[in-house]
């Protein structure tokens, strides 16, 4: 562990806990559900006034075309939010990359939309560990760590997106490029438990809609002309499911389709996840997957089609990562904070960095739990540990050897 320096002390010391609990409160009033676009340009543009204390260039870029297979087997536009950009000296010879995200898991018609205190130390409210907490974290790092004279030698881009709850389909693009040729990437979800335990390595997911294509007949009169769509989807269905191993659960999840009693049905939707833990099953799947169709195209003489893919792929933490693993470690143990980490099985931003061969710690947000649902909390105080952390750790980052 390095001891911390005159000024690292006073870097950390600087984290105004106050104003980051302020911004907390007023951008968790924002409804800004992932399908919400008035509420996500609302928060983009409170975001953007906010991040404007900072030098660089802010941008609102547009969404990549998502699409998705409708129950009729239609491939329909799925419209999103835009996403905030902010690039300071995009020529500095080290650059990090920041990653948030402004969206939450609670749309508009959710009863759960308003902050309260649950007593001093533990905030109740939508959005505000996961992650309006983290952002006002990273402001509020990047604000100390531009007082050091390290600053100018680096520079960062900051993304936050709209879609990080529905699987970064429309900024996973931006996340590829962004990521690509950064020094380390530090992504602000909140940590994996409460008491700020990281999360480490993460399995990948992959979401798939299949759709077949038969041919109707009489259930009676003709069923020889018929080539039946669900009971292909079906057979699809148990054959994936055996083709589970435990690097690699696969959950066929609903099918969509059918007809009435006594006709042959033409036409069947199949939906699943799969969560491959590593790189190698996820590309096995992915060739297992088109021999499954061609065979079942054939067994039941229908017409396949297939929607979706592997959109986070596995994260597994190489040596360069661990590295930075240990330096949140070090950096938070000289700042007094115990830090450690566990594998997790959930994805996020840190999946697609990780993708660009970037290191990545993605769990540098807020201290807080019971994400996703109304008991929702942050840990008040963890608001300027966190700041502190992440400023002192960028200022190691800025003047320290390679990864
Ligand atoms: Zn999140």
């Amino acid at each position: 562990m390095k001891q911390l320096t005159a000024e690292e002390r006073k870097l950390a010391e600087g984290a105004d806990q106050q104003r980051m609990l302020d911004r907390t409160l007023r951008w968790a009033a924002i409804n800004s559900g992932t399908g919400n676009l008035a509420g996500l340009e609302h928060m983009a543009g409170e975001l953007a006034d906010a991040f404007a204390a900072l030098p660089g260039d802010a941008s609102l870029e547009e969404p990549a075309r998502v699409t998705a297979v409708d129950a009729d087997g239609r491939e329909v536009d799925k419209p999103h939010g835009k996403h905030l950009v902010l690039s300071v000296r995009p020529d500095a010879p080290r650059r990090f990359l920041l990653t948030g995200h402004m969206d939450t898991v609670f749309a508009t018609d959710h009863p759960f939309q308003t902050c309260s205190l649950l007593d001093d130390d533990t905030l109740n409210g939508p959005g505000t560990a996961d992650m309006k907490g983290g952002i006002a974290v990273i402001l509020d790092a990047l604000r100390l760590f531009e007082t050091t004279h390290e600053a100018a030698h680096c520079g960062y881009d900051v993304m936050i997106n709209s879609d990080e709850e529905t699987g970064s389909l429309s900024s996973a693009p931006l996340i590829e490029r962004l990521a690509t040729d950064k020094f380390a990437a530090l992504t602000y979800e909140p940590s994996a438990l409460p008491d700020g335990t990281l999360a480490h390595a993460r399995g990948g997911s992959g979401n798939f809609s299949i759709t077949f294509t038969g041919k109707s007949a009489h259930a009676g009169r003709n069923p020889q002309d018929g080539r039946n769509a669900l009971v292909a989807a079906a057979d699809c269905a148990v054959r994936l499911k055996q083709m589970q191993h435990r690097d690699l659960p696969i959950n066929p999840a609903k099918i969509d389709g059918g007809a009435a009693n006594n006709v042959v049905p033409n036409h069947a939707v199949l939906r699943f996840n799969i969560r491959p833990k590593t790189t190698e099953s996820a590309e096995a799947f992915s060739s297992d997957l088109t021999d499954l169709l061609q065979l079942l195209e054939k067994l039941h003489e229908v017409q396949i089609h297939c929607h979706g893919g592997i959109t986070r792929p596995p994260k597994p933490v190489d040596a360069k990562a661990q590295k930075l693993f240990d330096l949140v470690r070090d950096t938070g143990a000289a700042l007094g904070q115990e830090i450690g980490w566990q594998s997790t099985g959930g994805v996020c931003d840190g999946n697609n960095i990780a993708a660009r061969q970037v290191p990545v710690v993605d769990t540098m947000g807020v201290r807080g739990g019971s994400i996703h649902s109304p008991d929702e909390f942050m840990i008040v105080p963890s608001l300027s540990e966190r700041a502190a952390l992440s400023a002192v750790l960028l200022s190691r980052l800025a003047k320290g050897d390679l990864l």
